[in-house]
């Protein structure tokens, strides 16, 4: 029925789902408005079905490869004296890697029979009883049955077809900050981090404790900037920190010489219908739940691999869609709402709940709660169980 299928996006969810249209004959392309796949960024993770996904991709050893072996994350006050601390499984899931880590493996398994376009991004798409005409910024016009938007939380497939991205961003209250830096506090598979209230500053080692990750977390209502104003983005983070003690100081001034300074609000995304005739959303563009969630990556992959496997297995696009949507509507909300809850943990608002919540954390660290940590942070990650799509994969 549908064969040639445009991405826009290469990065996680884009590539994932390029993977699997190849295994069921489809023909897939990835325009993609960087100059190559982007490396950088934060530590990614896995929870619950997006494991299964990723050995039915036969990439789970592969990516394991990549796992970062992070410990604990430990709470500090203002002296560096540790006054809490958190399981690995509530930072870092079941399995976790360098996003740039997990890009380069899924860009290295598709390249050789998708075709990927950078520098690119699509300005018009116009459907039809037939096909979907897409035009380009640099290349020339081309038609396809379908297109998808892995284009991330600022989706451009998503303002192109569906609206502005305003009527359906929901701003969590906060701003969050990621960069690589000098593993300057020796910091050896444990994280550190600090927080007054509405704000969280910390580190945790990367690349075998080689460097380290600055994570930055401040509540603000939305700010005024422009998304690749970098410069005042900076400024932004500078002037939210501005004062704090602990190592805060001495952070800044190694952002300031980070070679991958990014900076996005807490946002989610929330649609009623993700998919409009041809054109179907996946991953953030689609359904973000925000970092806060720590289920951005593994909602990429499901969705990936849902969405491939229902048009697979569809008489038409119609009925792909619809069962895509249905099948992810549970997943996308329990995530949703894992994210919502995970904000006053991580940034409260006040300094008697910041004791509160060291409190608790020291109190859950006891071994009749032991198992405490591991149910909250894997609560939604099981919530959707994987159709099994095999029978419709095509020979080479
Ligand atoms: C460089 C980078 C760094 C990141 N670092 C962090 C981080 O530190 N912390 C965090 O919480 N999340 C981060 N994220 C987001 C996180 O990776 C995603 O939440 C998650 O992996 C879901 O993946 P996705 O593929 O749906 O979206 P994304 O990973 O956001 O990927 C979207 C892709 O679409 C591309 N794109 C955007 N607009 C266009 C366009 N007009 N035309 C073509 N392509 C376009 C982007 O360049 C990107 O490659 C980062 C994303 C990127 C791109």
């Amino acid at each position: 029925m549908t064969k040639n299928i445009l991405i826009s996006g290469a990065s996680v969810a884009g590539p994932a789902l390029a993977f699997w249209l190849r295994r069921y004959g489809f023909n897939p392309t990835v325009v993609e408005r960087a100059p190559a796949p982007r490396e950088g960024g934060y530590a990614v993770d896995f929870r619950g079905a997006a494991l299964e996904a990723l050995a039915r991709m036969g990439i789970l050893d592969e990516v394991k490869q990549y796992a970062t072996q992070m410990g604990d994350m430990d709470y500090v006050n203002s002296a560096g004296k540790r006054v809490g601390s958190t399981p690995p499984v509530v930072f870092s899931g079941e399995l976790e890697v360098l996003r740039g880590d997990l890009v380069k493996v899924l860009y290295e398994r598709t390249r050789h029979d998708v075709e990927y376009i950078f520098n690119d991004s699509i300005t018009s798409i116009t459907q039809s009883g037939h096909g979907a005409a897409v035009t380009f910024e640099r290349g020339a016009p081309r038609e396809f049955d379908l297109v998808i938007g892995a284009d991330g939380v600022h989706s451009n497939v998503r303002s192109l077809v569906f609206g502005a991205e305003e009527k359906f961003a929901h701003h969590l209250g906060m701003y969050v900050s990621v960069s690589t830096v000098a593993n300057y506090l020796g910091l050896e598979y444990r994280g550190r981090c600090h927080n007054t209230p509405g704000r969280m500053a910390g580190m945790y080692p990367a690349r075998g404790n080689t460097e380290a990750k600055a994570l930055m977390f401040f509540t603000a209502d939305e700010l005024d900037y422009g998304r690749r104003d970098t410069a005042r983005q900076r400024e932004l983070l500078n002037t939210a920190f501005a004062g704090e003690g602990w190592e805060v100081p001495r952070i800044l001034d190694e952002i300031r010489r980070s070679p991958d300074f990014y900076f996005d609000s807490i946002t989610q995304i929330k649609m009623e219908h993700f998919t409009h005739g041809r054109v179907a959303l996946l991953g953030d563009a689609g359904y973000c739940a925000s970092p806060l969630s720590g289920m951005g990556t593994s909602l990429a992959l499901v969705g990936a691999y849902v969405l491939a496997g229902e048009l697979a297995s569809a008489v038409d696009h119609q009925t792909a869609f619809a069962r895509y949507e249905d099948e992810m509507r549970g997943y996308i909300k329990a995530c949703h709402a894992q994210a919502a809850g995970a904000g006053m943990w991580l940034v409260p608002g006040s300094n008697a709940m910041i004791r509160f919540r060291n409190w608790n954390y020291r109190l859950l660290r006891l071994k009749p709660f032991s198992g405490f940590f591991t149910k909250v942070a894997l609560k939604a990650a099981n919530t959707i169980r994987l159709k099994d799509y095999a029978a419709f994969t095509r020979a080479a």
